[in-house]
């Protein structure tokens, strides 16, 4: 997610900035921006920002204001009709909205909204945002997005472009990253700094939890926050889901995650010739596995990058397959080595086996697998897409069964304490997908609103 205010070529900025976030969301991206003739312009898409928003597509957006948005789904489907930002005519003039999170009670609102005669466009959870700033009683807009961000529950980091107006908002318990900086005369916002680095802009600060923005031709006003709650800012964004080079939490990516590699080699020592990451996501975990236990680095897997969404035919449905796709090994690295890997995080298991039948196949001596986390034992309602419990790996099974599941000679995995105690000082964090404690009320869930198809 990333705005921009106050700057000519608003949507170019925002194009690039999304660029940056690809990480983010590879499903559909969207840029909408506001001219100074009073015209909202949209561009959106399926895929990578780059097929969804073509070159010439910049020049259809004029203005000096624009959101933009690249979507990795966890609820509604991944179709043209959930890309967001989504984009209304309301009686106060346009509305924009990129939403990154998850709301959980979106299903309990939206019930409530369709009684009402609402009439829904997407299946996303953020369209119920939409609805109650356009049917709020308010006057004026800033009351009517504070009454609609009272309402809802869960994670969210926002940005909602009311005509030439950016509310910048993150929920009171901050699941998400929302970060503010400036370029010349211009605000930005992003979800991550690697963003500003791209476009040169400075960071300025991250916007805190209830924190609600509102950037308008440069200037920031800030606006009520919401009801305070106990911070949990999401420690999976640390351990996987953010760049290594972004800022989150106030701790830069790439120093926590070799944090949790040298508290792993510490809890989980291996006797090995070499370590190696899968990558990307475990580049920086398996290079503070190394600096502790003093085995050195090595690529042993090499990733291809540009497979994008492949399509994969039926004769080639095998479950390996898909991971031969993505990795590939180096043999003369790994042939008559004990390897130690060092992943991130096990979800299902299914790239980890079948990584491990490659390395395997090349020749390994032993395999020691290690996990810069703990187990995942339960699903993230956050904004993190995992699967039911019943798919998670390490619900199903054991620490040895896992072993004997992914055929390795040991497996090793951060306990929470290390995880935590590695990166204490930037919390507190929300661990629900480790622990089970969920702090943020799972309304949805409660009342039997989500099912595995809508909580995704
Ligand atoms: P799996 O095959 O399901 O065990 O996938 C685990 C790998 O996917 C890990 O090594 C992570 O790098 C990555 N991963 C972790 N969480 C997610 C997620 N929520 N969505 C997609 N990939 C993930």
């Amino acid at each position: 997610m990333f705005g921009v205010s106050g700057l000519d070529a608003a949507a170019e900025f925002t194009f690039l900035g999304l660029y940056a976030l690809q990480h983010r969301g590879q499903e559909s991206a969207g840029i909408v921006s506001f001219d100074e003739r009073g015209a909202a312009h949209i561009r959106k898409g399926m895929g990578l920002v780059a097929e969804a928003i073509k070159a010439d597509d910049i020049f259809e957006l004029p203005g000096r204001v624009a959101i933009g948005h690249a979507r990795y789904s966890t609820a509604g489907e991944s179709e043209l009709r959930n890309a967001q930002p989504a984009l209304v005519d309301y009686r106060d003039g346009t509305l924009a909205l990129a939403h990154n999170g998850n709301l959980t009670n979106a299903a309990v609102l939206r019930a409530k909204l369709v009684q009402e005669g609402a009439i829904f466009q997407s299946t996303m959870d953020s369209e119920v945002i939409v609805h109650l700033i356009a049917r709020s009683q308010q006057p004026h807009p800033d009351q009517q997005v504070l009454e609609a961000l009272a309402q809802i529950e869960g994670a969210f980091s926002l940005a909602i472009l009311v005509n030439d107006t950016i509310y910048a908002a993150r929920d009171a318990r901050g699941f998400r990253p929302l970060v503010l900086g400036r370029k010349g005369p211009g605000i930005v916002i992003a979800s991550e700094t690697c963003a500003f680095d791209l476009i040169e802009a400075d960071y300025v600060r991250d916007i805190e939890p209830g924190e609600v923005l509102k950037i308008r031709d440069g200037q920031i006003e800030e606006l009520p926050r919401l009801v305070p709650e106990a911070p949990a800012a999401c420690v999976f964004e640390l351990v996987y889901f953010a760049r290594p080079d972004s800022r989150i939490w106030g701790c830069t990516v790439d120093a926590a995650r070799r944090a949790f590699g040298r508290r792993l080699a510490l809890e989980h020592p291996a006797e090995g010739d070499v370590v190696c990451s899968v990558p990307d996501s475990s580049n920086s975990a398996a290079l503070g596995y190394s600096e502790q236990s003093g085995i050195p680095f090595e690529l042993a897997l090499i990733r291809n990058h540009y497979i994008g969404r492949t399509f994969i035919q039926p004769v080639q449905a095998d479950r390996d397959f898909k991971v031969r796709v993505k990795y590939n090994v180096v043999r003369e690295v790994i042939d008559g080595k004990r390897v130690v890997i060092v992943d991130d995080s096990l979800v299902r298991g299914t790239t980890s086996r079948g990584l491990v039948s490659m390395i395997r196949d090349a020749g390994a001596k032993e395999i020691h697998f290690r996990i810069s986390s703990p187990p995942i034992r339960h699903p993230c309602f956050y904004g993190i897409d995992m699967p039911t419990k019943e798919e998670l790996l390490a619900s199903r099974l054991s620490v040895d069964e896992i072993r004997q599941h992914l055929g390795v000679d040991s497996v090793g995995y951060l306990s929470l304490e290390g995880m935590i105690g590695a990166v204490e000082t930037y919390g507190p964090f929300c661990d629900a997908c480790f622990t089970g404690n969920y702090p943020a009320p799972l309304t949805d869930l409660e009342k039997g609103l989500l099912t595995a198809a809508t909580c995704r």
